[in-house]
């Protein structure tokens, strides 16, 4: 399975993935997904937000035991993120049928549709349409750097933009989500264990920060007449840094842009994006009110005017209790770790009971090629998965 998926939207010059959202890699992954359900005669079913569904058993039965993740990539992203869950939850179930487990309650895998939001620009687009997050309004106006909206995009690659929508049937089937993902940090490399359990997503947003200064000419305007916000800019970026690491929390200004843009001028406008990330709500705030007090400052100092503008916000994602210490039991007691990433399990969390396995990551990196995992860890999330099933679908 890992050896056919490997060349699909395969970037030949980074080595990277760019599996976006409904374009000619993102239809090869799901050609890959239908063929490898009826391959095992599982039930194919695409629904109406394009989130793929792979049954054994029957679906109205309710009480389902779901599994899976996402196909989709960032620009240049891993060959793990997504797809380890998808062919995990794939091998998970030859695993079962080699044991000879006989489910009691029906088993699904899903492949969610547009988790990464590498091309729209908003993430879990298919999980927060079935959840009722997202309205139809809403992701059809959504549009990628093109100006192709998103139900342009769908028609052009065959499906029914007008369908999408809130599908709480579907939910209602769903008696538990398990999905395993590569882990997107280090916690689990500094233990002795191969899987772990996720305990919660920490709450994360974005804001934008917008610096108003004076374009100038860069050779003739006196330091001291100077009103340049790439300067306060600068000192936000490294203000951030301290006032996250201060907090045992995370800030990052990953993306900017500068106007007019030009060697030679000083520039009229900064703004920057700061994506910040806490263990809990209350400290997530007060780190960012913190980063949005030191750009005032220093932008009183410059000249600079400061806007700031919360442009997301995702609260902090709990876990089901119960699933999780169920998971942790049934192998053995292994980590129980929060995580900064956001996923469809999140999403789905506040509909239906759900959980996650994290599958040890030695380096850490993630939404980069350099992503990876050890044969023998992937294997050994295999085997925890078909543990999971077979004691949550098997009894
Ligand atoms: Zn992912």
């Amino acid at each position: 399975m890992w050896r056919d998926l490997a060349p699909m939207g395969r970037n030949p010059e980074s080595g990277g993935y760019r599996r976006f959202a409904w374009t000619g890699a993102d239809a090869d992954c799901r050609s890959w997904f239908q063929a490898q359900a009826e391959s095992r005669g599982l039930a194919y079913e695409l629904d109406r937000n394009g989130n793929q569904w792979a049954w054994l058993g029957d679906p109205a039965a309710g009480d389902a035991v779901v599994t899976g993740s996402h196909l989709d990539s960032v620009p240049d992203g891993g060959a793990f993120d997504g797809p380890l869950g998808v062919v995990s939850s794939f091998a998970a179930l030859d695993e079962l049928r080699a044991r000879g487990a006989r489910p009691s309650r029906p088993l699904a895998i899903v492949n969610f549709g547009d988790e990464e939001g590498a091309r729209f620009g908003l993430a879990c687009v298919g999980s927060r349409l079935t959840a009722g997050q997202l309205t139809a309004e809403k992701a059809h106006a959504l549009r990628d750097a093109e100006g192709i909206s998103l139900a342009r995009a769908m028609e052009r690659a065959g499906y029914d933009p007008e369908a999408i929508g809130p599908d709480p049937e579907r939910l209602a089937r769903i008696g538990a989500f398990v999905e395993l993902h590569v882990e997107q940090g280090r916690a689990l490399a500094e233990t002795p264990h191969a899987v772990g359990v996720a305990s919660a997503i920490w709450p994360h947003g974005r804001w934008r920060f917008d610096f108003h200064g004076e374009a100038n000419h860069a050779g003739t305007t006196r330091i001291e007449d100077r009103r340049d916000p790439m300067l306060t800019y600068a000192n936000t970026v490294l203000a951030a840094r301290k006032k996250a690491r201060l907090a045992g929390a995370l800030a990052t200004f990953g993306k900017v842009s500068v106007e007019p843009n030009g060697v030679n001028a000083i520039a009229s406008l900064v703004r920057g994006w700061l994506d910040s990330r806490a263990a809990d709500e209350e400290t997530l705030a007060e780190v960012v009110g913190e980063i949005e007090r030191a750009a005032v400052e220093r932008g009183e100092r410059d000249g600079v005017g400061v806007r700031v503008t919360r442009e997301s916000f995702t609260p902090v994602v709990e876990f089901a209790h119960g699933l999780r210490d169920e998971l942790a039991k049934l192998l053995g007691g292994v980590p129980v770790l929060p995580t900064g990433a956001g996923h469809d399990a999140g999403i789905l969390s506040g509909t239906v009971p759900t959980a996650m396995l994290f599958v040890r990551n030695p380096t850490g990196v993630s939404h980069s090629p350099a992503e990876t995992a050890a044969e023998d860890d992937c294997v050994a999330g295999v085997a925890a998965l078909a543990d999971v099933l077979e004691g949550l679908a098997c009894r």
